[in-house]
């Protein structure tokens, strides 16, 4: 909860002080809403979707008063941010591919996930797709001692397919429980970047079955409408079936939450809060509305 508080203090408080002391709804009401919605990085598509059904409400006198419009904005959030979607699959090892642009917090979330995974006492296994940044490498080999979990790497610049096809037998051979597969993020090669992740999928297939089960992608909420635009490049290349939203402690304005659930219809399953390994936290929508709206 601490984490949310910069985006409670802004977002949030900004919003309700458009309620606060408010009985009756005047017409201002809507374009106030607008104006923090819009700079809170809900963005146009979501916040004109939310504002049209809230003015439906209006003209349709379901919505008499400030409070009512207020928990309608509560109720639209909680709408948007429930969407569904199969959960991971009962696979062992279950191999998630991560994906994300350089960063967006991407190893940082495979330590964390790792962490969390092995405290479960499951046997993780990580694998150093990005076999273009030895920093990258490096830095996920620090987690996997922090962790105890075996990290597969290659040579620097070597085919981060065969990594990734490496990783996914040997985790199979060593009866892991979770493959971690880490992947390059390096933005200005767009199309070779979506072709790259594209060509490790089908590698890991290859070396299981039906693998990866899961395709993971991380966005730095601190980037707003960039994070947007990311997913949406993403999800056109892969299918995604989850959406992690890291550094929500680094900004005021949380709204991106909304956005690329709305827009991208992708579920969230967990959130960054913070650099420690347990600053990750499972995402809940109804925990999450509670925390913003209180
Ligand atoms: P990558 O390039 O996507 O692998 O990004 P990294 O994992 O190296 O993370 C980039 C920076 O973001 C690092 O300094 C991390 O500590 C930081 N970071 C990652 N997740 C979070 C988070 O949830 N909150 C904050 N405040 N920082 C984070």
């Amino acid at each position: 909860r601490k984490g949310l508080a910069a985006t409670r203090g802004g977002f949030m408080a900004r919003l309700k002080a458009i309620f606060t002391g408010k009985k009756e709804i005047d017409p201002a009401i809507l374009e106030q809403m607008e104006e923090v919605m819009l700079t809170s990085d809900v963005g146009v598509k979501t916040t004109q979707a939310i504002l049209e059904r809230l003015r439906e409400g209006m003209a349709k006198n379901e919505l008499s008063d400030a409070d009512a419009v207020w928990a309608a904005l509560r109720a639209e959030a909680t709408r948007i941010l429930s969407i569904g979607g199969p959960r991971p699959a009962k696979e062992k090892p279950l191999v998630v591919l991560m994906v994300g642009v350089n960063g967006v917090g991407k190893t940082t979330t495979i330590g964390k996930l790792a962490t969390k995974w092995s405290a479960d006492g499951k046997k993780v296994v990580l694998a150093a797709g990005d076999t273009f940044r030895a920093a990258a490498v490096q830095q996920l080999e620090v987690w996997g001692k922090r962790v105890g979990a075996e990290v597969v790497k290659g040579k620097e610049g070597a085919d981060p397919g065969a990594v990734a096809f490496e990783a996914t037998k040997k985790a199979n051979e060593a009866g892991a429980d979770v493959l971690l597969v880490d992947t390059a993020g390096r933005l200005h090669t767009k199309v070779n970047l979506m072709e790259e992740i594209k060509k490790v999928k089908r590698t890991i297939a290859k070396a299981m079955d039906g693998a990866p089960h899961e395709t993971l992608l991380v966005l730095d909420a601190t980037t707003g409408q960039n994070a947007l635009t990311q997913a949406a490049l993403f999800k056109e290349a892969l299918e995604l079936n989850g959406l992690i939203l890291t550094k929500l402690d680094g900004t005021a304005k949380g709204g991106v939450v909304l956005g690329v659930c709305d827009e991208l219809k992708v579920p969230v399953r967990y959130i960054g809060l913070g650099e420690r390994a347990e600053d990750l936290r499972e995402f809940v929508a109804a925990d999450f509305v509670e925390a913003l709206f209180g």
